[in-house]
């Protein structure tokens, strides 16, 4: 088996001869927190679409613990064990809180069973860890809808860390937040990544300084440079991208 829990060879992904994704390679450790970065059109979205299976490559190939995922159904993806968090939150605004991570839990459950079946003790103990996992104690019983937008997206990774994923794909978890909410989510992936591998894609570079440990820098469908924070942010084709222009001395990203 593959020591990494994702490798991705030569990744093109053409849509009418466009290539949003150009002969990319990326290849990622079980355990890391890798954050993904990379202007408007990158084609970071159209990454985490070719790993869930919801596009298909046109070239090249997605390893998932050593198993090419080409022709895997999306649905059989996530049941392999690659968990995705889409920017808008889709949680059940009607129901509450820990009816919400009840079914997560419990995939053979529908909305009604949750309603109206008692939970076994054993489901209810990881209902009350993740709770406290993602900081909503306080509002178990609250229903979703009245939730704050941060509230919201931190409810959905718990409903996604409840089905024991892998792998986690997060796209820009923090657009939209207060700064507050944003440091907060910081501490939750932090926390996470301890026994998750986790893929962040962000814009918001403070977010990214305050927990990057490896970044890839996305461009034009390919990846133009790795490394640290302080690396990435200080090479020139870096700052070009995002600058559009020659660095001049002591320029950021
Ligand atoms: P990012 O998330 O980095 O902003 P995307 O992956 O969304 O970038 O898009 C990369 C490029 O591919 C963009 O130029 C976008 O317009 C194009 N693109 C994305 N999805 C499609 C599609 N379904 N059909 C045509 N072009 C697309
Ligand atoms: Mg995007």
């Amino acid at each position: 088996m593959s020591p990494n829990i994702l490798t991705i060879e030569n990744l093109t992904v053409s849509f009418d001869g466009f290539k949003a994704l150009n002969q990319l390679n990326f290849s990622m450790d079980a355990g890391e927190l890798r954050v993904i970065i990379g202007p408007n059109g990158a084609g970071k979205t159209t990454f985490l679409d070719v790993i869930t299976g919801k596009v298909q490559p046109t070239a090249g190939r997605v390893m998932f613990k050593g198993r090419n995922l080409r022709s895997i159904s999306e649905h059989q993806i996530a049941r392999l064990g690659i968990g995705r968090k889409f920017q808008t939150p889709r949680v059940y605004l009607n129901l509450t809180v820990r009816e919400n991570l009840e079914l997560s839990c419990n995939r053979n459950k529908n909305v009604l069973s949750t309603l109206w079946v008692s939970t076994p003790a054993s489901e209810r103990k990881t209902v009350v860890q993740l709770l406290e996992t993602i900081g909503l104690v306080t509002k178990a019983d609250v229903k979703a809808g009245f939730l704050s937008h941060g509230e919201k997206q931190w409810l959905e990774i718990g409903m996604l860390v409840a089905q024991s994923p892998d792998l986690l794909l997060v796209d820009e978890p923090v657009a939209g937040l207060t700064d507050e909410e944003t440091a907060l989510t910081g501490n939750l992936l932090l926390s996470l990544a301890e026994s998750h591998s986790i893929v962040v894609i962000e814009h918001d570079m403070e977010f990214v300084r305050q927990i990057a440990r490896k970044v890839t820098v996305l461009h034009e469908g390919s990846v133009l440079c790795e490394g640290s924070i302080e690396e990435v942010q200080n090479d020139p084709r870096v700052i070009e991208v995002y600058l559009g222009k020659p660095a001049t001395e002591g320029e950021a990203v």
